[in-house]
């Protein structure tokens, strides 16, 4: 595996930015360059890259999708929300119609917002393509053929033209697929879901979203540490802060970023990506999230190596 690309990072649905949060950071992007001028786009360039990252950028409002790149000319996704559009027409830009490609899909549950980008994904109707569906819920077809049923949706599945095939994979099993380990685990979320451990010869990543821990259940606990063990990268649900996730929003299938922190410390894992963030949480407020979580890290490593944070955004590149 080399590179870990997030396509879709917001969490449960799609989320416009605003109007007035691009003249907020048009106005602070102003303040900063008061008195400045540039003479080569060079400087430009510099300057806004030395912004916050909230003033010159965003992390973006397309639910769930992110594909790993491998060392294979198979390609590999996980879930399929509105980030698979933009996917979708990157590969079409890349390869063309008439290149048949292979790609296999990893489906943690079948709520909207992890399946909505299929449609909207090209590759489904381009003949030639081998679209491979995998997950863990028997129902897995069902959805996909249901979100594209009259009225939901004007085409109908049946005329998707790839072959489009279904895999139910076994929970706690290791799959070897294109050259991947890929080792399926049930998570604590209404109607299930699955995290999904990929395993090259010199890299892990695992993606795990949409799963509630429950900080008293150890049992939960190191089995999750066991699946996160020595992780390259962990992909982890942080919708909520801690407080919400104990209290108001316990029971809602969500996690928080203290709670990543503690599994990757317990599992040594490399490196995090806090993800499937919360709608109502603007740019500045995402990261604030980011730097909080930083913080903690520092305070509770101890003796360990640092586990390096990092807060997924739409076109995040992560390399291994
Ligand atoms: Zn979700
Ligand atoms: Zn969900």
């Amino acid at each position: 595996m080399k590179q870990v690309i997030f396509w879709g990072t917001r969490g449960s649905l799609p989320t416009s930015i605003t109007h007035a949060n691009i003249r907020a950071k048009i106005s602070s992007a102003l303040l900063a360059a008061n008195g400045r001028s540039f003479r080569k786009q060079a400087e430009l360039d510099a300057f806004i890259e030395a912004l916050p990252f909230a003033v010159h950028g965003t992390f973006g409002g397309n639910s769930s999708c992110v594909e790993i790149v491998t060392d294979g000319p198979e390609h590999f996704i996980c879930d399929v929300g509105t980030g698979a559009r933009p996917l979708g027409q990157s590969k079409i830009a890349r390869y063309g119609v008439p290149n048949p490609q292979v790609y296999h899909l990893f489906i943690s549950h079948l709520h909207w917002d992890h399946l909505m980008g299929i449609p909207f994904f090209t590759p489904i109707y381009i003949p030639g393509n081998r679209i491979i569906i995998h997950g863990c819920h028997s129902g897995l077809e069902e959805a996909f053929r249901r979100q594209m049923r009259a009225p939901n949706f004007p085409v109908d599945y049946t005329q998707a033209g790839a072959d489009i095939e279904f895999d139910l994979m076994t929970p706690g099993k290791a799959h070897f697929i294109s050259g991947l380990n890929v080792t399926p685990k049930l998570q604590k979320h209404p109607g299930d879901s699955y995290g999904y451990r990929f395993e090259s010869i010199d890299k892990t990543v695992v993606y795990s979203t949409d799963s509630e821990h429950r900080l008293d259940d150890k049992e939960d606990l190191s089995g999750f540490a066991k699946f996160f063990h020595k992780a390259d990268l962990v992909i982890f649900d942080a919708m909520y802060s801690l407080a919400e996730a104990a209290s108001v929003k316990a029971e809602w299938g969500h996690s928080s970023n203290v709670v990543g922190v503690e599994l990757c410390q317990a599992a040594a894992a490399r490196r995090l990506a806090l993800f499937h963030h919360e709608p109502s949480n603007d740019d500045n407020q995402l990261s604030h999230l980011l730097e909080e979580t930083r913080r903690l890290e520092k305070l509770t490593r101890g003796e360990r190596a640092p586990l390096e944070i990092i807060s997924a955004y739409d076109g995040l590149t992560v390399t291994l």
